[in-house]
């Protein structure tokens, strides 16, 4: 962001508690670009003993993820994910477990990751090219090139499986 969205005026860097933000200075105009980041839902699917990555319509062939989505206004992180899971997949969320937030500077966004049960019949929105349904094994064995986060939430998945599972 350039100009202020309130006067126009140029903004200009200034450093508030200690980190830097674009202010506008001008005369009885107390802007401050804030660039806060912007919350993101993730779902990592599974459908019966099966988890379901999908291609997003504008990624080249053989890249997959998670599900993601913005929030809706007056919308819970949980609420979100389930209506993405509808939107993209068709799918009916059973249940869903919070994985962790991570954060995603590139795009100065937080994402809030969640595991989900699904059920249904599968109807892809436009947005969703194809899907690939793997199990559980070549889930974590799945090479996710570039989408580092897309592995970080998945290791920190089966991090917290693994410790559920070991409990006696
Ligand atoms: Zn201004």
């Amino acid at each position: 962001m350039k100009f202020c969205p309130n006067c126009a005026s140029q903004l200009i860097k200034q450093e508030i508690d200690g980190a830097y933000k674009n202010v506008c200075v001008s005369d009885g105009c107390d802007f401050v670009n804030w660039n806060n980041p912007v919350p993101v839902v993730a779902g990592l699917v599974q459908l019966g003993n099966n988890y379901v990555l999908a291609r997003n319509s504008e990624w080249p062939k053989e890249v997959f993820s998670v599900i993601t989505g913005f929030m809706e206004k007056n919308e819970t992180p949980e609420e979100s994910i389930s209506r993405e899971l509808k939107e993209e997949l068709g799918y009916a969320c059973m249940s869903l477990k919070f994985i962790g937030h991570f954060k995603f500077p590139k795009n100065n966004q937080l994402i809030i990751a969640y595991h989900l049960e699904a059920k249904g019949a599968l109807s892809l929105s436009t947005e969703i090219a194809e899907i690939k349904v793997v199990s559980r094994e070549a889930l974590f064995q799945y090479d996710f090139g570039k989408f580092q986060l897309t592995s970080e939430i998945i290791s920190s998945w089966a991090r917290s499986e693994n410790a559920h599972n070991n409990t006696p």
